[in-house]
This record gives structure tokens, sequence and C-alpha cells, in this order.
């Protein structure tokens, strides 16, 4: 009978795969350290005790057992302490040792594999179970030999068409397991505004989060679906259920093939407003994505994926090397590079660099790090200027949280322009240089930066974290991230009202501005300006032309007076077109 298990789903255009499980190792497997001959009995003794202290510690669990636990939990660890005997693990394993002359970690792993290739072989459900049983066999002992906890490198790893399952992700992770085509993923931890989550979305890798044990209850090699919009993986699956997913695949490359028809049209509400839509860039390639969906330019190039699964810092003619592939593949529309957002859910190795970690979202975190260490953004500010004298570039600053940081990102850029003019080299003098609202200090002093900066941006993710006090990246308050919350709705209108008091052009960046069900109130609100993942521009352009500007803001206008005693639904329902 199909199992349905549930966690938070990220959705992009295609919300749902159909793919083998590929559990992300969390040991490393062991790897063979040849002892010398005279060293053998003392890896053999090692091993014993080793089997000793595991089994000592699974008595003691199960002397633990409260009474009137039902009976087959301590059958259960009987069954564990049994293969601790089994010959077929330890003599084998022993065997090993003796034979290839290696440590026990790797003799007990490479006899686990074999044990496991066997039961891999067998379809039996029950059968299954007793191979996982040895799996957690074998990491009890190995954690009394003192194996690491540490997973396997991910770029070794062949995940093409394979469902990821894994406790966590990191955002370097997730870039690497796309270029190894991974179809979906699904993890134990991680809210849905992560990085990790939002890198998900805008590489259409359908994505459950939160989903807690996953990698216990989920076996590898096993057929998965994954559906983002419900945020649930299913197992064990029945025909009918299969079909019925496949036909909604099916249904969901008819609705992208639908609205590529819009690629060319304008994005123009009903009654006449122009509406402009950019893209949200990750890496490089993404550049042809952006095209592809008929972006009208890049409203947020995420810099800081040029930092990620490297050892050394990017010096000045990387970053330029990065920015102009990317100014001439957008061929005259404009890019907007946000300066390095470091620091929180997007570290870098610590043998690069080394930020504070007490609390990283409050931390010494984008601008915060970016100014106290000259090394990191002189570079990457001097390589933006340089750029910017081959296409149209924007200047972005992530973070803001006070008027200083303006000034000193201004009199930085000051003193770079100064350098290069000395130097001789070219860059565009009128560059715009602008801001991130993504915390409640600068949305609230909007009208001060509007007039300091040549534009804005509103970060919603960071925004709703901050204004919410929840943390993006933990999956155990995301339920509390509520874009709709009042005083996120009230934050976002006082920014676009303060900067068109100054004429400023303000945009959105956010996940926000890339779900259409929010399009509708964002035009109430008076935004003009979207940018989102490449993926979500088609269906915002078709919400965009058929809304009417001036009915959703008239809808909107009483609604904002009393947001409060106003369910969400019903304000998004009176928003839509
Ligand atoms: C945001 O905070 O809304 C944003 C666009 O920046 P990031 O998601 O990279 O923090
Ligand atoms: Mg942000």
């Amino acid at each position: 009978m199909t199992i349905s298990m549930h966690g938070t789903g990220i959705d992009g255009s295609r919300p749902v795969a159909i793919g083998r499980a590929y559990l992300l190792n969390r040991e490393p497997s062991p790897q063979p350290a040849p002892i010398a001959a005279s060293q053998v009995a003392a890896e053999l003794m090692r091993l014993d005790r080793a089997l000793e202290g595991a089994r000592l510690h699974l008595e003691r669990v199960r002397e633990q057992i409260p009474e009137g636990t039902p009976k087959h939990i301590a059958e259960f660890i009987d069954s564990h302490l049994m293969m601790m005997t089994d010959s077929a693990l330890v003599d084998a394993t022993r065997d090993v040792i003796r034979e290839q002359s290696v440590n026990a970690s790797y003799a007990l792993q490479s006899q686990r594999d074999t044990l496991v290739a066997v039961f891999d072989q067998m379809e039996d459900a029950y059968l299954r179970t007793r191979r996982d049983d040895i799996d957690h066999v074998v990491r009890q002992i190995q954690q009394f030999l003192g194996a690491g906890p540490d997973r396997a490198p991910v770029v070794e790893i062949d995940v093409d068409g394979r469902v990821v399952v894994a406790e966590d992700l990191t955002p370097a992770d997730t870039i690497l397991l796309r270029q190894r085509g991974v179809a979906a993923f699904v993890v134990e931890h991680g809210g849905p505004m992560s990085h990790t989550a939002i890198l998900a979305r805008s590489l259409d890798i359908p994505a459950v989060m939160g989903l807690h044990r996953a990698c216990e209850r989920l076996h590898d090699g096993e057929l998965l679906v994954v559906d983002a919009e419900t945020g649930s993986v299913l197992t064990e699956l029945e025909p009918g259920i299969l079909e019925h997913y496949r036909a909604r695949l099916a249904g969901f490359d008819a609705h992208r093939r639908e609205l590529r028809r819009l690629v060319r049209e304008p994005a123009v509400t009903l009654d006449g407003t122009p509406v402009l839509l950019l893209a949200n860039l990750e890496l490089p390639e993404d550049v042809t994505a952006a095209r592809d969906n008929g972006a009208a330019g890049v409203g947020l190039y995420r810099t800081e994926f040029l930092y990620m699964n490297r050892d050394v810092l990017p010096d000045e003619e990387e970053h330029l090397e990065n920015y102009l592939s990317i100014v001439r593949g957008l061929d005259g529309i404009p890019l907007t590079i946000r300066t390095l957002d470091l620091g929180a859910d997007k570290q870098i190795p610590d043998t690069v660099f080394h930020p504070a970690r007490t609390n990283p979202a409050l931390g010494l975190r984008a601008i915060r790090l970016c100014l106290k260490e000259p090394g990191l953004f002189l570079p990457q500010l001097r390589a933006i200027l340089r750029a910017s004298a081959e296409g149209p570039i924007r200047l972005m600053i992530p973070m803001i949280s006070c008027m200083s940081e303006v000034e000193a990102v201004l009199q930085l850029v000051s003193e770079a322009r100064r350098q290069m003019r000395r130097d001789g080299l070219p860059f565009d003098p009128l560059m715009p240089i602008g801001g991130m609202i993504e915390v409640p200090a600068a949305a609230l002093m909007a009208g001060a930066l509007a007039k300091r900066l040549d534009f804005l941006s509103i970060g919603t993710n960071d925004l709703i974290q901050y204004t919410l006090a929840i943390d993006r990246v933990d999956d155990a308050v995301s339920y509390l991230y509520d874009p709709l919350h009042p005083s996120v709705i009230r934050l976002i209108k006082h920014v676009i009202d303060s900067a068109k008091a100054t004429r400023t052009p303000v945009g959105m960046c956010g996940e926000m501005a890339g779900d259409a069900r929010f399009t509708g109130l964002l035009l109430g609100l008076g935004l003009r300006e979207f940018s989102m993942h490449p993926g979500s521009l088609l269906e915002v352009k078709d919400r965009v032309r058929r809304c009417d500007r001036r009915q959703m803001s008239q809808t909107l206008a009483p609604l904002l007076e009393h947001l409060e005693e106003t369910p969400a639904e019903e304000l998004l329902a009176r928003l839509q077109p």
C-alpha cells in the first residue's frame, strides 16, 4: 500500500518528480588503510573491543526499556545483538583484516557492502528492513571503532535522475547535485526560505524539506514520488498512484508549453500599466533560462556562489570574468549584481574565511562582513565597476541596517573609482548603486535610504525572517513564516510609498515576487518591478496580464485598514484577477 509522509514542499514550475532514492550517506565510507602484518593481531583485538563495546551498549539500552513497552522493541534489540555475533558479519570481517591486511573499519564496511548487495537483490519489503538492520549494527560498531561522522563528498556521487534524501543539505551541495542531474530533494531539516530551498526552487528541482527522519524511513534505491505541491513523499507505490503522478507531470509540461506563448508578449496589466519582470540568477549558466523566459533584466545576481566549493578566495580578475560572461550573455538588458552575502546559512569553508558563528543570521553577515573585511570586498567592488564598462550594471548592497553602512559603501566605491581613473581602467561613472530592504530597520527608514541610493529592492526572504523573528533555516518555526502577516504587508507598503515619494525605483527580489498568488496584492501595493527565479517569470507574467492594477489598488485600500481581521485566504482571494 502506498505510504505518504509529509514535510514542506518547495515547488517550481514542475512540482513533482518520480525517481529512485539516493540516500546521501552521512558517514564516510571508511577508506582502506593498509596495516603491517605485525599489526593484524592488534587490529583484530581492536575489532573485538569495538564489538564488545557495541554489545554492552545495546544490552544497557535493552535493560532500560520501560515496563509495558511492546515486546517487539526488545526483540528488535535482541536481533541486533545476535547480528553482532553472526559469523557472516563478524568472522567474515576478521577474514578481510587477515587476508587483505587492512584496518577494521574498512573491513567491516566492505563486509557490510557484500551483505547489503544480497538484500538489494530482494524485492520483499520485510527483507529490506533486515538490510537496514545490518546498516544500524555496522554503524554502531563503527562508532566504537572511532569512525568519523562526516559524509562522503557530494562531488563524487552519481545522482542522475535520482531523488537525493539527506539529513541536511548546504547550498553548496545543492549546486553540485544539480550539476549531477538530481531529480528532487528530500531533506530532514531546513525551512522553505533557507537558501537551500531557494536554490532548489530556482533550479526548478522539486523538494520536500523538514521531513523528519527521512533517512531512516526511506530506503536507498526505492522508487519515490516527490510531490512538492503538497509537501509529500510517497513510497511503496501502487500502480494507480504512479499513473496519477505520471499524468500530473504531463499536465505540468502542457501548462508550461501553454505559458511559453507569453515569452514575447509585454508584461502589462489589463489597464495598461507596464511591469518590469526580472530574473534572479544563482549561477552564470542561469542566463540562458532568464533569456528563454523573456526576463527584462536581472534584478538579483547572488554572487556568493562564486565562493563555494573551493579553497581559495576568487580574486578581482575572476570576479570580472564571471560578471563579464553574464553581461555579455544578457545582450544589453540590465544586470543587478548583489555584493557578497556570506555569513548566515551561506558559509564558505573555514579554511577560506572564518565568520562569527554564535548567531549567524544576526551576526557578521553580508555587508557587515564585507565592511569588516575590505580584502574580501574590494576585489568584488572593483570587478563590478570594471564590468560596468561593458554593459548596464547596477550594484546592490545586501542587509543594510543603518545609514553609516550606506555611507561606507559609497565611500569605498568612490575610492575604487578614483584608483581606476588613475590606472586608466574604464567603468560606467553613472552605475546605479542600490540597497536591499531586508531588515525592518531599513524598511522603516526607506525614505532616507531612497534619498541616498539610486534604487531599492525588497528582500522579503530576510525581511519576513527579521520582522517575525523566525529563523528561515529552522523548519520548527517555518509554520510562522508568513508573507501575509499584517506587519510584513505594512512594511512592504511603507517601502514602496517611501521610494515613490522620491521617485526612486523600487523592486522586490525575495521569493514573494515570484509567487503568482501574490501578484495581485503586490500590484495593488504599487509594486512595478518583480525579480524572481526564471522558472516563475511566465506564470507571473500571465497573472500580470490578467490583473487590472487600478482595481487591485481599490480592492486593497479598505482591506489595508483591517489586515488583522482579514483572514489571509480572503485577502488573497479578493486580489486575484
Ligand atoms: C531576500 O532576503 O529576500 C533575498 C532576496 O536575499 P537572499 O534570499 O539571498 O538572502
Ligand atoms: Mg536576503
